[in-house]
Formats: structure tokens, C-alpha cells, sequence
């Protein structure tokens, strides 16, 4: 099946041409169409099998959609992750994938170790899909100078991972920052109970994908 059969526009079919992906994996015929219909969704997925593009192809299309010049440079899209190098990677998947979009996103990746100030003062300059790791990402929000109020998506990539980090104390504060109006979803290589309580929390009218 090729990527235009799932419903995505030849703009971002043109940047996926560029990357050599030739066909979608099994996670991406599954995950995107849900995503273009604005649908939650939990899914269960390994590193490896393509789960970036999952969520990164459909949202820059549906962020595209709902352009609004005055909300410009404001944050729409929130991608939580537990590393550094994941954090980073996802951001420079979202700038590629999105280069031939009429107006470019623009992508801000934030990571521990630079100063949070700096942090906070690029983000204000413009950002409209902010890719942090979940630390940090407290960090920045326990500062309240963010302004999460046009937030659109809210995407958790391999959430299991970050219930070792104090994610699961922290979410309230996070779900209490951001509008409860937005679609949601969330990535995990495994559902224990503990994930199950984080994931209703979140969503609880996600469609569940399992590979
Ligand atoms: P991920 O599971 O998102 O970390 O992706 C794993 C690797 O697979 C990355 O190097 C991606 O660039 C690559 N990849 C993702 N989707 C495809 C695809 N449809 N065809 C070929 N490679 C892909």
C-alpha cells in the first residue's frame, strides 16, 4: 500500500520519498488513517518499527489543516520522550517530514544540560511542535512562562520508559497545564497496570493498537 492510500497529502508524500521509505510499516498502515480522523490513540509498539512517522506524518498534515496566521509560532503540538537522543531525533524527523509544507513548523527540540532560560526565550520567539524530554519538560512548565493554551496534540512516545522517571506524580500537573480539548497519543512498548492507569488518565476513549 502506498503512503497516499492512507489519506496523506502529496506534500508530505514528497518529503517521505526523500527519506527512501518505500512502502509503510505495519504500525503506520494501522496508526495513521486513525490519526487523520482525529482519533486518541494507545498503541503498542517496539523501537524499530516505524512509530515516529506514525504520529509525526498525520499531525504535520493535520496541523497544516488548522493553520490560523495568528496563532502562528504558538504551540500546537507537545511530543514528550525519555531520552535526549529520541527527544532530538523525533524533532529533526518533524523538521524533514515537514519541508515542503506551504508554511514550515517551527520545530524546537529541548533536552537537560542548557540553560532553561534560553530554553524558554526561543520558545516564545515562535514554536509550534515543541519535542522535550519529560524532565525537562517539567522543568519548563514549572517555570509558567509557556503558553499551552492553543495546544492541539498531546503525544507520549515510549511512555513505559517514562514512568521510571517520576512521570507518573508529575502528569497531573502537566494535564492541569494543558487544554482538555486536544487529541492524544501515546506510544509504549508495554501496558503493566501502572501504564493502564497513566494512559486512562490521559485518554480514556483512545482507540488501542496492538502489533
Ligand atoms: P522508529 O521506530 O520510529 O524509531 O523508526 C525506526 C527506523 O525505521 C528509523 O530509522 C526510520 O527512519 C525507519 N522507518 C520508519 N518508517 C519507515 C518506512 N515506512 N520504511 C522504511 N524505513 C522506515
Amino acid at each position: 500500500m502506498p503512503f497516499s492510500a492512507l489519506g496523506l497529502n502529496e506534500n508530505i508524500c514528497r518529503s517521505i520519498r526523500d527519506q527512501s521509505y518505500i512502502r509503510p510499516t505495519e504500525i503506520q498502515e494501522e496508526v495513521i488513517p486513525l490519526v487523520l480522523k482525529q482519533m486518541d490513540v494507545i498503541a503498542q509498539s517496539q523501537t524499530g518499527s516505524g512509530k515516529s512517522a506514525s504520529f509525526i506524518l498525520p499531525v504535520l498534515q493535520l496541523w497544516q489543516g488548522m493553520r490560523d496566521s495568528a496563532k502562528k509560532g504558538k504551540i500546537k503540538v507537545i511530543v514528550l520522550s525519555p531520552t535526549r537522543e529520541l527527544t532530538l531525533q523525533i524533532a529533526s524527523a518533524f523538521n524533514d517530514f515537514g519541508k515542503y509544507l506551504e508554511t514550515k513548523p517551527q520545530v524546537i527540540g529541548v533536552v537537560g544540560g542548557q540553560k532553561i532560560g534560553e530554553q524558554l526565550y526561543e520558545i516564545q520567539q515562535g514554536c509550534d511542535v515543541l519535542v522535550a524530554t519529560s524532565g525537562r519538560f517539567l522543568d519548563l512548565l514549572s517555570k509558567k512562562q509557556m503558553n499551552l493554551s492553543h495546544l492541539e496534540f498531546f503525544i507520549l512516545d515510549e511512555a513505559d520508559k517514562m514512568l521510571d522517571l517520576g512521570f507518573e506524580e508529575e502528569l497531573e500537573a502537566i494535564l492541569e497545564a494543558i487544554p482538555a480539548k486536544r487529541q492524544n497519543l501515546m506510544f509504549s512498548a508495554t501496558y503493566p497496570p501502572k501504564m493502564q492507569k497513566i494512559a486512562s488518565k490521559i485518554t480514556p476513549n483512545a482507540v488501542e493498537v496492538k502489533m
